[in-house]
């Protein structure tokens, strides 16, 4: 069985690993108007990483995590306060930039972004630490980085000499992320063979489109543009 990758709108994706494990990353499926809907309701889930506080990250996570007794993975911070949202306390879920942990057969490491983290709770924005990347590194399959929420920054670098990504994850939609012009830059920073457009499409302020990106990445990237529910094999 090969790895796929299903866009559920959005920044929120599935992936189905060979041996069968099944990933949600920033999982926003209610509330999300591009989250097919048969995708709303997940039927199984192994893990869930979350890349930031913001909502349309959060999305379902403590759902999903309650629901199916799977980890959540995301910062200390953030972590510390899904706990206080229903999940159960568990410090290693909570990782920070550069850790690394396993669970079954997928290596999760949080990098770097530029963004912010923050949540509104009772009229007060509540700061839930920093916003972060996610390197998803597969036993039996491809090694994958969500770049989460963000600009692009020299230290993408560090993530191909690191990880060598087979698969980026770039937002492109302009407005609260790099539109398409910075997320070509950040594709020959990372050196990812495949780039998979995300972060757009969602709302108008979105305007980045992949049709914008595919002129400006580098010669031999190729640009896997799916449409949300579509599910492709990495
Ligand atoms: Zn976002």
């Amino acid at each position: 069985m090969a790895t796929t990758l299903t866009w559920l709108g959005h920044a929120a994706f599935r992936l189905d690993t060979a041996g069968g494990t099944r990933v949600y990353v920033d999982p926003f499926l209610t509330g999300n108007p591009s989250c097919p809907d048969r995708e709303r309701e997940p039927e199984r889930c192994d893990l869930v990483v979350v890349t930031h506080g913001h909502d349309d990250h959060v999305g379902d996570a403590v759902s999903i995590g309650q629901r199916f007794s799977c980890p959540v993975v995301a910062q200390v911070e953030l972590r510390g306060w899904l706990s206080g949202r229903g999940l159960p306390e568990d410090m290693g879920q909570a990782l920070n930039k550069g850790g690394t942990e396993r669970f079954g057969d997928v290596r999760t490491t949080l990098t770097d972004a530029n963004h912010s983290s923050s949540t509104d709770e009772n009229g007060a924005r509540v700061y839930l630490g920093e916003s972060c990347g996610v390197v998803l590194r597969l036993d039996d399959g491809p090694t994958v980085y969500f770049a989460g929420d963000t600009n692009v920054f020299g230290d993408m670098a560090l993530v191909k000499r690191l990880y060598a990504p087979d698969v980026a994850v770039l937002p492109i939609g302009d407005h609260f992320t790099m539109g398409p012009e910075e997320a070509a830059v950040a594709a020959e920073l990372v050196g990812a063979p495949r780039v998979v457009p995300s972060h757009y499409g969602t709302f108008p302020i979105l305007t980045g489109t992949p049709e914008a990106l595919r002129p400006l990445l580098p010669e031999g990237v190729e640009l896997l543009a799916h449409s949300p529910g579509e599910t492709v094999s990495l």
